[in-house]
């Protein structure tokens, strides 16, 4: 039979609204009173137009959906509706986008900045090792990336008590959903439209997302600047890669998927610095694996990141922009008067400035024992990406005093950071076609391109967002990984 989807309400408590006697209001500020026809009607499109407009994942309770494209798909976690989020931070973060990418390609030029900011954490954190011995092997034999290209994204939260758009960190490899991102918001858009009635909401006020085509856009730009009409673009893969990649293809330019374990084994490097992968030459190389220590799982993968690096194809993004990213290196910029070796203009460090929230380094002794005292107001850091590894609550009080206690180096594998506390609206989610009333918070990222020359910026720009929106109770926001949905945001 067809019955349609039911919504399950999760929620503890319900969060009290001033009655208004406009209903358009009301269904922005709490979606939880839409009456529950609309609400089925709404979920039931919703996945209808999912499906059809390729809003989908791999699901992992198909065997075969990794390995087979198009079996096994299901609908993205979704919220139904979009997210109300202020103008002015909207714009701020927008703002942010071009600045952030130049300070990335700053900072990656200056190789002993990045080897003396990471020098701690080398001693005791593995992976973090290995990316700078490949960083350091390329400062000795003097490689330089004259062409670079960087596809970054760069998230916040709204902090509930200041009002303030603060960074949670800038993502230099790997940035995941710019092609899911711009469907979602696409989605609301329609809905909004369709349900102009009886939401009474303006679809244009859902920023246009162009994730998916301005990433294309710019990888193709790259690939042109690399100027060999046979080459192509190399995507790496992790083994069994669910989230389907950008395609690349509109720009007629042909791309290849390999796994690191491939590209060792299919790879090599030709007198003129030539990288030919399994008989095709490589132009751009676009890293959607091979940030996490899991994506090493021998020599052979390692191989593969330290022959990409050797080679002349572009990286995005290169050993330099990837230990960029990472949070020691957040924690050292916000330091006072480091942004100032970098950038110039003092409206755009201002602006840096700005969003920064805490960051301070485990061997801050006042740092360490205020977050002993209040650990609630603290998130403990290690050098990863990808979610989930992060220290909340009590146990950053635990970690620190047995990191006290020890007296080991191990703590300089960490940052803390302040622990920012978005507002929690309520929201309805939906996963596996079940709809859910949660009360939620929200992580807005900005999509961002940087492109250069050796003698020009071609092209620095906002390149659309990510909207996640994740039950309140939980504290890592990761859409693979725990309940968090893809999102997009209505500008009030
Ligand atoms: P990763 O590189 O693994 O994504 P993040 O720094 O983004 O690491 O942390 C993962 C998640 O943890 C974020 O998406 C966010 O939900 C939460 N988080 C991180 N830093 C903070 C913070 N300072 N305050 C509140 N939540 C945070
Ligand atoms: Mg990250
Ligand atoms: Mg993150």
């Amino acid at each position: 039979t067809n019955s349609p989807p039911k919504c399950r309400s999760s929620s503890i408590h319900e969060i009290k609204t001033n009655k208004s006697t406009n209903p358009l209001k009301t269904a922005m500020s709490n979606p939880h009173t839409i009456d529950s026809e609309l609400l089925q009607k709404l979920v039931h499109d919703a996945l209808v137009w999912s499906s059809l407009h390729g809003l989908v994942v791999g699901d992992r309770s198909v065997e075969r959906s990794g390995s087979v494209p198009g079996v096994g798909m299901v609908h993205a976690p979704i919220a139904l509706l979009p997210n109300s989020f202020p103008e002015v931070q909207w714009n701020q973060a927008c703002e942010l986008a071009p600045v952030f990418n130049e300070l990335v390609d700053r900072v990656s030029l200056d190789g002993n900045f990045l080897q003396d900011t990471l020098s701690r954490t080398k001693k005791v954190d593995a992976f973090t090792s290995r990316l700078l011995d490949i960083h350091s092997r390329m400062l000795q034999i003097g490689k330089k990336e004259d062409i670079r290209l960087g596809l970054h994204r760069s998230d916040y939260m709204l902090d509930e008590k200041t009002n303030l758009l603060l960074q949670i960190e800038l993502n230099t490899i790997s940035c995941s959903f710019s092609g899911l991102s711009c469907l979602v918001s696409e989605l609301h858009r329609s809905l909004l439209s369709q349900y102009k009635k009886p939401l009474g909401l303006d679809s244009q006020k859902v920023p246009i997302n162009t994730s998916a085509s301005k990433f294309a856009e710019v990888l193709a730009k790259a690939w042109t600047e690399y100027s060999n009409p046979s080459a192509v673009v190399m995507v790496v893969v992790q083994p069994g890669e669910r989230n389907i990649p950008e395609l690349i293809n509109t720009h007629n330019v042909t791309s290849i998927r390999k796994t690191l374990a491939e590209i060792d084994a299919q790879g090599k490097i030709l007198s003129d610095g030539t990288l030919q992968v399994d008989g095709e030459t490589v132009a751009v190389i676009y890293f959607r694996a091979g940030y996490a220590p899991t994506d090493y799982p021998s020599e052979s993968e390692w191989k593969a990141r330290l022959l990409m690096e050797e080679s002349s194809a572009i990286k995005c993004p290169s050993i330099s922009y990837h230990l960029t990213g990472t949070k020691k290196v957040q924690q050292e910029l916000a330091k006072p008067n480091v942004l100032e070796r970098f950038l110039e203009n003092k409206d755009d460090i201002a602006k840096l400035r700005g969003c920064f929230a805490g960051l301070w380094s485990l061997d801050d002794s006042d740092a360490v024992k205020n977050a002993i005292q209040q650990p609630g107001a603290y998130v403990m850091k290690p050098q990863r990406e990808g979610g989930g590894n992060n220290i909340y609550g009590d146990f950053v009080k635990e970690t620190l005093l047995r990191l006290q206690k020890e007296g080991s180096e191990e703590e300089a594998a960490y940052i803390l950071m302040q622990r920012i506390f978005p507002t929690v609206f309520p929201t309805v989610l939906v996963r596996d076609g079940i709809c859910y009333k949660e009360h939620a918070v929200s992580e807005l990222g900005i999509f961002s391109a940087y492109l250069r020359n050796k003698e020009t910026v071609l092209s620095n720009e906002q390149c659309g967002y990510l909207m996640r929106t994740k039950v309140s109770s939980s504290n890592e926001g990761g859409v693979a990984a725990g309940f968090a949905v893809l999102d997009s945001l209505y500008l009030t």
